[in-house]
């Protein structure tokens, strides 16, 4: 059984990926920062069902947080055959606002986080020749977000990132992906209003917000064997709001 490890798995997209992954047949590592509860119930929602999960505290920001977490994954599964970095945070902010700290916090968990796992995980796999690292960017990556120019600016890094490492990686027999999801219902879109929900349904060609599941499906499919010659991508999951 092939073991993922997914930081940000508490809730929102991550959760739905850990149950999606679970479904496919990967023992699953839940990352978890502060909501402890959730992670474990969803670890054992996951037992439960027939599947084998195991909640983790990882803290993205913190190496010493993640190195724990990887001798813990390893003693218990093995080894991590995928990594997920889709753990992230979000501020919306006129840009002359952004303050020294906040534009720290924002580069240092959504980019940071991604590197510092990412290198953490990558000498077991590069011995092995093999393993997939999938990163969760954003359309704001892609498209620039008004008002949210620090975490645009950390999620253009991480597809910048995924391309240059999928040719670093390439012949270590690793494939290094990015999915850039476009509007979700999760805790982090919850505090738009109505009105702010229903142009961006209005700006979406499918019309409608995605789901968690949606972008659970297509890490899905980078994680399967069927995209094995896949690697440098970015695939985004937005409706067509970007296209
Ligand atoms: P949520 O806010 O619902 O969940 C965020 C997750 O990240 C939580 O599990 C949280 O853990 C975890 N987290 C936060 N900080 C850290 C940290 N320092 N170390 C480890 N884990 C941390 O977010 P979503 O599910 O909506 O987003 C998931 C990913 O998708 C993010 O990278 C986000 O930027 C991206 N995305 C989301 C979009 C959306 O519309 N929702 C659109 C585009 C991209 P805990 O709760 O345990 O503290």
């Amino acid at each position: 059984m092939k073991t993922a490890l997914i930081s940000g798995a508490s809730r929102g997209i991550g959760a739905a990926i850990a149950r999606r992954l679970s479904k496919d047949g990967f023992a699953v590592a839940i990352g978890y920062l502060n909501s402890e509860d959730s992670a474990q119930k969803l670890a054992e929602e996951i037992c439960e069902s027939g599947g084998k999960a195991q909640a983790y505290r990882l803290d993205i920001t913190d190496s010493n947080s993640i190195d724990e977490t990887l001798k813990a994954v390893e003693r218990d599964f093995g080894q991590v055959d995928v990594l997920v970095n889709n753990a992230g945070i979000a501020e919306q902010i006129l840009f002359t606002d952004i303050s020294d700290e906040s534009w720290k916090m924002m580069t240092d968990t959504n980019l940071g986080g991604v590197f510092r796992l990412t290198r953490a995980a990558l000498p077991a796999m590069i011995g092995r020749k093999s393993g997939k690292i999938i990163n969760i960017a954003s359309i704001w990556g892609e498209t620039g977000g008004s008002c949210e120019v620090h975490y645009s600016a950390a999620k253009a890094g991480i597809i910048g990132m995924t391309k240059a490492l999928a040719k670093e990686l390439g012949p270590s027999g690793i494939n290094v992906n990015c999915v850039s999801p476009g509007v979700i219902l999760t805790d982090m879109t919850s505090h738009f209003d109505s009105e702010t929900m229903e142009s961006l349904k209005d700006e979406t060609p499918l019309g409608r917000i995605g789901k968690p599941e949606d972008i659970a499906a297509v890490v899905s499919f980078l994680a399967s064997g069927d995209a094995d010659f896949i690697t440098g991508q970015n695939i985004s999951v937005n409706g067509g709001m970007n296209i």
